[in-house]
C-alpha cells in the first residue's frame, strides 16, 4: 500500500477520553474509529491485524479437527426460550423486535444454535464427536464499555463447540481444544496462560481462562514463570490419541497457574521465588466443558450404541479476536507505539523514501516495494523524514527499510528492527531476503 493513497489516519496527539495504551495507540496508529458506545468501525490497517488474528486462529483450529461454520449475528428468541436463557440471560442481552413483532436478539454466544443445528442433523453416535466453529460478530450490551476494542458492545469472537457421546469424548475434546489454544497463543506472540477457572454449578475442573499479563488487566493472576518458555508448536501429541492427550494436559496443568479467586498460598510457595510471575491479567480466551446442559434443555439425543437414546456431552471454547487486537498491544509496545509481532503486524515492513522525487531513491524504494506489495507499506509522502520515522514507529511495522539519497546511488539501505531498535547498512539483495 502506498501510504500517499492510503486510508491510514495517524493522529499526533493523544485522544484525551483513552484511558489505557492500547486504546491510545490503535487510535493514534489509524487502526480504528468509535462510531458509538463501544462500537468500532475497523479501518484497512486495523482490518489487517484483525484479518491476521482470525487467521491463525483458524488454522489452528482446523488442526485439531474443528469446522468451520457461519452462524447468523440474529437469533430468534424461541431457541433461547428452549434453553431457559432468554430470561437468565439478563440486560447485557440486546432484544430486538422485527416488523411482526417477533421477538429476536443479538447474539452474545452461540450455544442454543449451535445445539439446534447439530440436533437437526445429527442423529446417530456414529456421528460423534464432532467439533464446530465460527468467528462472528458478538453483541453484549456491556454496563461499562471502556478501554476501546478490549470491552466493546459489538465484538468479534471465535467460538466452537464440540458433541460427544460420553464424559470420556468430551473430555479428550477439551484437550485438543486446549493444545489448539496454546498454539495459537503462541503463534500471536503472546504469553496467555491457561488458569483454572470457575466452573460454577457443573463442578469439576474443565474451564480455564488464557490470561495475558498486563498491568491494566482485570484479574490478578499468579503463575510460574517456566511456562513461558514452553514450546506447545513441537510437543508431540497425538490429537487421535486419549492417552497422548491426557498425557499433555498432565504436563501442561504441573504448572502452577491461578486467578486470585483460585489461588492457593500453599501450591504457590512451592514454586521457586526466581519463577513467581504476579500482576494483573486480561482474559482472552475461555473454555468449558459443561456435559448436558444445553443438549438436555433443549431435548437434544442421537441413538446410541445399543438403540438407546443418548444426551451427547458438550464444551464451548472461546477466543476474543477484537479483544486481542488490544491486547496484543498491551503486551507489546514501547514509548514511541506499538511493536508488532511479525505474526499479526499489519504490514510486514515500511519501505521510507527519505527523498521522494530523487531519482534514485524513487528507483530503489519501487523495487523493494514491488517485491511485496501486498505486505509492504511504501512511505512515499513528500513529508519530512521525522514525520515518517515517527509514524513507522507509531504504527509498529516489523522492519523499516530506509532509503536515502545517498546510499539509494550504491544500492544500500538502512534496515531498522522495530522491536530491538537495531539498525544495519545492507544491500538491496539483503534487504529483499529479508522482505520474502
Ligand atoms: P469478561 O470476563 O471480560 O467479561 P467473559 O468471561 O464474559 O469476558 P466469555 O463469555 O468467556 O467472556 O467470552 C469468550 C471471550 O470473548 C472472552 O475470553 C474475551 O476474550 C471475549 N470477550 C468477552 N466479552 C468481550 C467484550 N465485551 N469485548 C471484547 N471481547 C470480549
Ligand atoms: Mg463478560
Ligand atoms: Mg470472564
Ligand atoms: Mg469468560
Amino acid at each position: 500500500m502506498r501510504l500517499s493513497r492510503s486510508f491510514l489516519p495517524t493522529l499526533k496527539e493523544t485522544p484525551a477520553d483513552a484511558q489505557i495504551v492500547s486504546h491510545r495507540l490503535m487510535l493514534r496508529a489509524g487502526l480504528v474509529r468509535q462510531t458509538s458506545s463501544g462500537i468500532y468501525a475497523w479501518l484497512p490497517a486495523g482490518l489487517r491485524v484483525l484479518r491476521n488474528i482470525a487467521q491463525i486462529v483458524r488454522e489452528e483450529q482446523d488442526a485439531v479437527g474443528a469446522q468451520e461454520v457461519l452462524m447468523p449475528t440474529l437469533q430468534s428468541a424461541e431457541l433461547w426460550k428452549r434453553s431457559g436463557r432468554y430470561d437468565a440471560y439478563g440486560p447485557e442481552m440486546l432484544r430486538i423486535k422485527d416488523r411482526h413483532e417477533r421477538d429476536l436478539l443479538y447474539g452474545p454466544t452461540n450455544e442454543e444454535m449451535i445445539t439446534d443445528l447439530f440436533g437437526q442433523s445429527v442423529k446417530s453416535y456414529r456421528e460423534l464427536p464432532q467439533m464446530l466453529y465460527h468467528i462472528q460478530w458478538k453483541f453484549r450490551d456491556e454496563v461499562r464499555p471502556r478501554f476501546g476494542v478490549m470491552r466493546g458492545r459489538e465484538f468479534l469472537m471465535k467460538d466452537a463447540y464440540s458433541f460427544d457421546l460420553d464424559h470420556a469424548g468430551a473430555v479428550a475434546s477439551y484437550h485438543r481444544m486446549m493444545l489448539a489454544y496454546l498454539r495459537t497463543f503462541q503463534r500471536l506472540g503472546v504469553k496467555a496462560i491457561p488458569m483454572v477457572a470457575d466452573t460454577g454449578p457443573i463442578g469439576g475442573d474443565l474451564s480455564h481462562e488464557f490470561i495475558i499479563l498486563a498491568p491494566t488487566g482485570e484479574s490478578g493472576v499468579f503463575y510460574d514463570g517456566a511456562f513461558e518458555d514452553q514450546d506447545w508448536l513441537s510437543e508431540p501429541v497425538d490429537i487421535a490419541d486419549r492417552g497422548s492427550l491426557g498425557g499433555f494436559f498432565q504436563r501442561m496443568t504441573s504448572f502452577y497457574a491461578a486467578t486470585d479467586e483460585k489461588h492457593d498460598d500453599t501450591a504457590w510457595a512451592g514454586v521457586p521465588a526466581g519463577r513467581r510471575r504476579e500482576g494483573r491479567g486480561i482474559e482472552v480466551g475461555h473454555i468449558f466443558y459443561f456435559g448436558t446442559k444445553y443438549t438436555a434443555s433443549m431435548g437434544i439425543t442421537v441413538s446410541g450404541p445399543d438403540g438407546q437414546p443418548v444426551t451427547p456431552e458438550m464444551g464451548s471454547y472461546g477466543i476474543g479476536v477484537s479483544r486481542l487486537v488490544g491486547a496484543i498491544i498491551e503486551a507489546s509496545h514501547d514509548e514511541a507505539g506499538i511493536v508488532w509481532p511479525e505474526s499479526v503486524a499489519p504490514f510486514k515492513g515500511v519501505v521510507i523514501n527519505l527523498k521522494p522525487g530523487d531519482a534514485a531513491c524513487d528507483a530503489l524504494c519501487e523495487r523493494l516495494y514491488g517485491a511485496a506489495p501486498q505486505q509492504m507499506l511504501y512511505d512515499d509522502r513528500a513529508d519530512r523524514a521525522g514525520v515518517k520515522f515517527n509514524d513507522a514507529d507509531l504504527m509498529g511495522h516489523p522492519w523499516q527499510f530506509v532509503v536515502g539519497p545517498r546510499g539509494a546511488v550504491s544500492g544500500m539501505v538502512e534496515l531498522k528492527c522495530r522491536a530491538t531498535g537495531e539498525k544495519r547498512e545492507v544491500s538491496a539483495d539483503e534487504a529483499f531476503a529479508q522482505i520474502a
